[in-house]
């Protein structure tokens, strides 16, 4: 097996197979490859069976791990250049919204948005059926991809499951299925589902739509397990792990098998545990990774985390969309029209731009770190826009940060100060958080 792995032509393969540390776990080159020679393995990493590969060269086409080129994306989504002024990237509207039916809203990350849209495509039969995730009915602590038919089905896949899951793998089972499909994705996987698309046009002909979700950064697979082994609970006793489970903005939370609820963090999710998660949780590729609102999805959906000049949240349980493609502003017209989602157009107001700190990361840290590590002659992600303009405050902020997130690398590093940041001895942290930003509206 080594003997026949050696004698393959690597760059004819996607990048797992020579840079692992690239590799975002979208699950592409698996739906691509035509004579199944690539599976993934515990970590969610593609392995490859070298008796099965042909080299023919589809894996490393379709792969936005190592390269992704916005301008050739621009050009294949909008027949136009990249707007690379603009954050958000192309959009024809933009709204704030959340489902209008109340059971939907309830169980979403924010206003419901997602499944409203979904719901209202499926019943309409629009589609045959949605790509979307839930966390494993038998494994609870593991996300999984799947094909919600009808409404019971598309509310187990409510919520945001913070972790890696390799949702275009499941497009090697599209392939095989008659009918259409939404399907719901990170915008790394989009990079990868628009390549596969301008690759395979049957397959291009069955996405009836692309639903992209915000991502400032993923988290590894296996952060579930993690936190409940910090706090003593046992893998087999819990029936469900929810990210923002309960009321908006949610709590990280375990649902015991006796339905008792343990809840894994102190505070709120937002402004308790995802800070530290994504410094301690956060796979290097996400830390590389530019796109923040799902550029090339036809809708882009976020949550509406603006603020009132007193600091507290205006859009409890809403969520914001980015229209972007001729296709998105049908599906939203439609939904409106069929009084399954509820929206205000905001397109004028700029106060529901991009929020400061998603611009920070993703347009500012992470161009910096990755112009610093290539630099530096390490391995990072090949992009066709440069690093803005940085002060020397913001390139010892982004230095600073990755610092931070290396102690994530290792677990002898990272288990201990997760454990105490999420005890009650980390409140403190969370109270001098929300200090400094109550301070911050009260100045305005
Ligand atoms: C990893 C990740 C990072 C995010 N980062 C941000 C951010 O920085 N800023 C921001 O404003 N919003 C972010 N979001 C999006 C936000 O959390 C909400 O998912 C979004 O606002 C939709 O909420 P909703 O109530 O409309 O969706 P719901 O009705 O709750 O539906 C959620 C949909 O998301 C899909 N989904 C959940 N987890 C995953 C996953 N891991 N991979 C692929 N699909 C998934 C589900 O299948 C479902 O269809 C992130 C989401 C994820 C999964
Ligand atoms: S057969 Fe083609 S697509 Fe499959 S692994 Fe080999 S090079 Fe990649
Ligand atoms: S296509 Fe996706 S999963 Fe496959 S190697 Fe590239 S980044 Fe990794
Ligand atoms: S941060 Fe980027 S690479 Fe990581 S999951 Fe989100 S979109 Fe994918």
């Amino acid at each position: 097996m080594a003997d026949l792995m050696a004698s393959i032509d690597k760059s004819q393969l996607s990048i797992a197979f020579t840079h692992r540390v690239l590799c975002t776990r979208c699950g592409t080159c698996v739906a691509a490859c035509p004579t199944n020679a690539i599976s993934l393995d515990k970590e969610l990493y593609p392995v490859l069976n070298p008796q099965a590969c042909t080299e023919c060269g589809l894996c490393a086409r379709v792969c936005p791990g190592g390269r992704v080129s916005f301008h050739d994306l621009n050009q294949l989504v909008f027949g136009r250049p990249d707007d690379a002024g603009s954050f958000d990237g192309h959009l024809q509207s933009t709204y704030v919204g959340y489902a209008a039916d109340p059971r939907i809203r309830r169980a979403g990350s924010g206003g419901g948005v997602i499944t409203a849209l979904l719901w209202d495509l499926l019943s309409r039969e629009q589609v045959d059926g949605c790509i979307v995730t839930r966390m494993y009915p038998q494994k609870p602590w593991q996300g999984q991809v799947y094909i919600a038919r009808n409404y019971q089905e598309l509310l187990q896949s409510q919520q945001s499951k913070y972790i890696i899951i390799p949702v275009n793998a499941i497009l090697q089972h599209i392939k095989s299925l008659k009918g259409k499909y939404a399907i719901v994705a990170l915008p790394c996987q989009i990079h990868g589902l628009r390549l596969l698309m301008r690759e395979e046009k049957p397959l291009a002909r069955k996405i009836h739509v692309i639903l992209g979700l915000f991502c400032a950064s993923s988290l590894q697979p296996f952060v579930a397990a993690e936190m409940l082994s910090c706090r003593g609970i046992q893998k087999r006793a819990i029936k469900d792990f929810q990210f923002r489970g309960g009321e908006w903005p949610g709590k990280i939370r375990a649902v015991l098998k006796n339905g008792q609820i343990k809840h894994l963090h102190y505070s709120n999710f937002k402004d308790g545990a995802i800070n530290y998660l994504t410094y301690l949780y956060s796979p290097e590729r996400c830390q590389t990774c530019i796109d923040g609102s799902a550029e090339f999805a036809d809708i882009a959906v976020s949550d509406a985390w603006t603020r009132d000049e007193y600091g507290n949240y205006l859009f409890n349980s809403h969520s914001k969309l980015i229209v972007r493609t001729d296709k998105g502003v049908a599906v939203m017209t439609d939904v409106i029209a069929a009084g399954n989602l509820i929206a205000d157009d905001v397109t004028r107001n700029g106060s529901y731009q991009t929020h400061k700190l998603h611009t920070q990361k993703k347009g500012l840290k992470a161009p910096l770190r990755v112009a610093r590590l290539l630099r530096e002659g390490k391995v990072a992600p090949i992009y066709d826009r440069s690093a803005p303009a940085a002060s020397w405050r913001e390139s010892w902020g982004e230095r600073m940060e990755s610092a931070i997130m290396r102690l994530g690398r290792s677990r002898a590093t990272r288990w201990p100060l997760f454990n105490f940041l999420t005890s009650r001895y980390g409140i403190i942290f969370v109270k001098i958080r929300q200090f400094i930003k109550s301070r911050k509206y009260r100045k305005k």
